[in-house]
């Protein structure tokens, strides 16, 4: 399709300024923060989308897939621009981002029955704001939290740094609206519980883009009572000690809203002004009074009955400190992408996998292990760590962190430096029957690890595109492993 037919075809459901074809932004359309540093050195290998176009209402949404649909063009859903691993990136020539800059309303702040309903496009701090003045949290705290929006968090399955406490968005999202490429706009109704059949909440959460169109989301309220928080922290021996107080905390029923373990080469770069060149574990309790301090006592008891590993107790001030200065804001990314371009570097990668209490201690040995023995650019890396940040009760996840001094083209970065580590990770972390990924999304770069991943029940998943995307026009590439994507990954 020629892309002035395209546009036209465009014009007939958008207004003039509903339709973005201005290069740059195309430009910055094309990729996310996966291929960040290509980006940024202008060195994309990917084709830009034709348009970015803003919807108004779910009608419009449902109209521009139909035609998309009609016409085979790949659409790329947007929310918050903040995705990590590729799946804002564009793989086909004939390709529209649907953003959901419009879709910003907050509809419903229900303080009764504890829920609130916004649109797709709101950003979640703004949502957190506006219950806050009433009293209450969303519970919801990704570090994106001041620019990610509610529709890119429940499509990729989000997670806060409160997540011990409230949960993933899973937990919150109580219902929502989609549309799916034909057209058909669906309400998942708002109710405490219910058992008319499978959850099909879950069908859209997570789903990357790649099934429907998120349009509105409600979520869950909690009190908030930020005077009792509590902070904790200790140096530890090791990490195989700081998770056996995490297991202790958990498995003993107390749900502090942070829990975290830190090797000491992570530590060093979060804790410079504690960190001892030790492990780090910390915890924050909260809730009503009563809540926050039992939780309290219930950290010190697991921390006393592993004394003889613990090095010393962290002033609490300087973990509440750290707390608060944690989210990136847009002025960080753009930031971010300055430093990328005036000095050539960046600060390196993560991965973050997930598996049984035995087995995380097993993955993350294997992993550092491997990656010391044969990663061929081990003389490149400036730090290789990792912390487990969200705790449940059989088992917890490991967020890896490499950082590297790149000596490569910029197009070749993510090919010599990020995927080979990726790899070794995602290897291991399969082997002993972790999952490869916690909360980032798999986007288009896990994605030949997808089959691998839901091993017999990737036919639940495969039938679910089938049915819902027989066309192929969500989100080329996403969660699902295409031929003709390899190009762009090798
Ligand atoms: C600095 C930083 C910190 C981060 N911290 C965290 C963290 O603590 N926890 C965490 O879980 N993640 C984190 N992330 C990753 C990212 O913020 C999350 O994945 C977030 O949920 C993406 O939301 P978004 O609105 O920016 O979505 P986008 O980046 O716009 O899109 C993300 C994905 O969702 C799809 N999508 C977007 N909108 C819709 C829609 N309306 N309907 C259907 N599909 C849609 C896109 O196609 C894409 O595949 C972080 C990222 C950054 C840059």
């Amino acid at each position: 399709m020629e892309t002035k037919d395209l546009l036209n075809g465009l014009k007939e459901i958008l207004a003039e300024e509903q339709i973005n074809t201005n290069e740059e932004d195309l430009y910055d359309a094309s990729a996310d923060r996966y291929k960040k540093y290509a980006k940024v050195r202008r060195v994309l290998d990917v084709p830009s989308p034709k348009a970015i176009v803003y919807p108004n209402s779910p009608e419009e949404v449902s109209q521009l897939l139909v035609y998309c649909n009609d016409n085979q063009i790949n659409v790329i859903p947007r929310s918050g621009k903040t995705a990590t691993e590729g799946g804002l990136e564009n793989w086909k020539e004939e390709t529209i981002v649907i953003d959901a800059k419009n879709l910003n309303k907050m509809i419903k702040i229900d303080e009764y029955n504890m829920q609130a309903t916004v649109q797709a496009g709101v950003i979640l701090e703004e949502l957190e704001e506006e219950v806050r003045k009433k009293g209450y949290t969303t519970g919801h705290s990704p570090q994106s939290k001041p620019v990610a929006k509610l529709g890119g968090l429940v499509a990729t399955r989000s997670i806060g740094q409160l997540s011990t406490l409230y949960g993933g968005i899973e937990d919150m999202v109580v219902g929502l609206e989609c549309v799916f490429p034909d057209g058909h706009i669906a309400r998942i109704k708002n109710v405490s519980r219910r058992a008319g059949g499978p959850d099909i909440r879950h069908i859209v959460i997570g789903n990357e883009g790649s099934l429907c169109y998120i349009t509105e989301v409600t979520v869950k309220l909690f009190k908030y009572f930020p005077e009792n928080n509590q902070f904790h922290g200790y140096l530890v021996k090791d990490m195989d000690t700081g998770i056996k107080v995490l297991r202790e905390v958990m498995v003993n029923g107390y749900r502090p809203s942070v829990a975290r373990c830190y090797s000491e080469e992570d530590a060093k770069q979060h804790f410079y002004h504690f960190h001892k060149d030790r492990c780090v574990l910390i915890f924050m309790a909260e809730g009503s009074k009563e809540i926050a301090e039992a939780t309290g006592k219930g950290i010190e008891n697991a921390a006393e009955k592993f004394k003889d590993r613990i090095i010393e107790k962290v002033d609490s001030e300087l973990l509440e400190e750290w707390f608060e200065n944690l989210n990136w804001s847009q002025q960080d990314i753009d930031d971010e992408f300055e430093g990328m371009l005036e000095n050539d570097s960046h600060t390196g990668f993560t991965t973050e996998v997930s598996a049984d209490w035995e087995t995380i201690p097993k993955i993350y040995d294997n992993v550092i292990k491997r990656i010391k023995e044969e990663y061929h650019r081990v003389e490149d890396l400036t730090l290789l760590g990792g912390h487990s940040s969200h705790s449940y009760i059989n088992g917890t996840n490991m967020y890896f962190v490499y950082n590297y001094e790149i000596h490569c083209a910029p197009e070749d970065e993510m090919r010599v430096y990020h995927h080979p580590l990726q790899r070794i990770i995602v290897e291991e972390t399969l082997k002993l029957g972790g999952s490869m990924c916690h909360h980032h999304g798999i986007g288009k770069f896990r994605n030949e690890w997808t089959k691998e991943e839901h091993g017999s029940a990737y036919y639940m998943l495969e039938k679910l595109k089938e049915a819902f995307d027989p066309k192929n026009i969500m989100n080329f590439g996403t969660i699902y492993p295409q031929k003709e994507g390899k190009k762009f990954q090798e």
